[in-house]
């Protein structure tokens, strides 16, 4: 477990609503002046613990109404990049779904402006590179969708470098991916880069919106457990080479997958192709990047020299440019001689 922690690691998955550990949610609630009883045990899903993949998006739902605020938004960011960078995380891609609260009126730009403020603040940290990408929830309309991507847009021109593409999520039982491929495809066309969750339940292993969305191409599919159960999908990802976004606590945690040993981790890794190990919603599904090694090394018995290699690799899909790409590389090679 030491090894995994100690290893520098790159994080390419991580919902911020869902990353949010439960020190910060009692923070949250201090600040809102709701009382923990209530809600003691309902943010997370701990160890052993398996739930239906629904159940997420109704803790979700609950930590977005704890978080209504600029200020919140703020510190919740902070929070996890201090969390992630403790953990061994030197590269951090968080994702998150602008939200306007008139309530309390934050907006989808002030959002953004909160999360952009909280990883400027970082910026001179040593041990931490951190970027953003703007998520678009399957349940919003393609009008929403579109904002999100013209705020993208605008905020890569704005803090060059800082956001760099846009996610598609929300619950996979929701919607159809295809409404949003023109807002996709003006996405690419302005140099944004693009990860989406596809084939998350095995409905859509059959259904026209995977097809659709591999064809974009994405540059990296989240999660994807369902493809090579279609032979014609993963094909066309195997071809392209596409990498995945790999999640096996959240995976089987939310019972998309029966068991560590069956995660489809095992059927891609094996056929070389890009694999990435991620959180996903570290808070939610209580765990830790070092964990989703460690797991990985646990069920798929991969030594000491290819968890390295795993992590190394992740480097090369990120979405920074080639001279970022070549420092994280660096760095990476420093810190090996520390570890073996
Ligand atoms: P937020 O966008 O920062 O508020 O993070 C929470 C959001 O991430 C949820 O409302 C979902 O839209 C999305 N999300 C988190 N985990 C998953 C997942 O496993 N599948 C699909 N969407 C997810």
């Amino acid at each position: 477990p030491d090894f995994c922690r100690r290893l520098p690691k790159v994080e390419l998955h991580a919902h911020l609503s869902g990353s949010v550990s439960e020190t910060t949610i009692q923070k949250l609630q201090v600040k809102k002046g709701v009382g923990h009883e209530g809600l003691q045990g309902d943010t997370a899903i701990g160890k052993g613990e398996t739930r239906h993949l629904q159940e997420p998006f109704r803790i979700f739902k609950i930590i977005q109404d704890l978080s209504d605020t600029e200020e919140s938004i703020f510190m919740m960011t902070e929070d996890v990049i201090s969390e992630f960078a403790a953990d061994g995380v030197r590269y951090l891609e968080l994702r998150s779904t602008p939200r306007h609260m008139p309530h309390t009126g934050m907006t989808p730009q002030s959002y953004v402006e909160s999360i952009l403020s909280a990883i400027q603040k970082c910026k001179d940290r040593e041990d931490v590179v951190v970027r953003l990408l703007l998520a678009i929830d399957r349940r919003q309309s393609v009008e929403t969708a579109m904002t999100t991507v013209r705020l993208a847009q605008e905020y890569m021109l704005r803090s060059p470098g800082v956001v760099v593409g846009i996610d598609l999520s929300g619950n996979p039982a929701v919607g159809d991916g295809r409404d949003f491929i023109p807002v996709l495809k003006e996405a690419q066309n302005c140099g944004l880069k693009l990860a989406l969750h596809i084939a998350e339940i095995s409905q859509q292993a059959v259904a026209p919106e995977t097809s659709a969305l591999l064809s974009l191409p994405p540059d990296r599919v989240g999660h994807g457990t369902f493809i090579h159960h279609n032979q014609d999908l993963a094909a066309v990802v195997a071809d392209r080479k596409m990498p995945f976004e790999i999640c096996l606590t959240s995976n089987v945690k939310a019972q998309t997958v029966a068991s560590y040993g069956e995660h489809h981790f095992q059927h891609w890794y094996s056929r070389k192709q890009p694999c990435v190990l991620c959180t996903d919603d570290k808070g939610v599904f209580c765990t830790t990047l070092s964990e989703e090694y460690r797991l990985a090394a646990e069920t798929f018995g991969l030594t000491r020299p290819a968890l390295w290699d795993l992590s190394y690799s992740s480097i090369d899909h990120t979405f920074v440019g080639e001279d970022l790409k070549q420092q994280l590389r660096d760095r990476w090679n420093t810190e090996k001689e520390k570890l073996f």
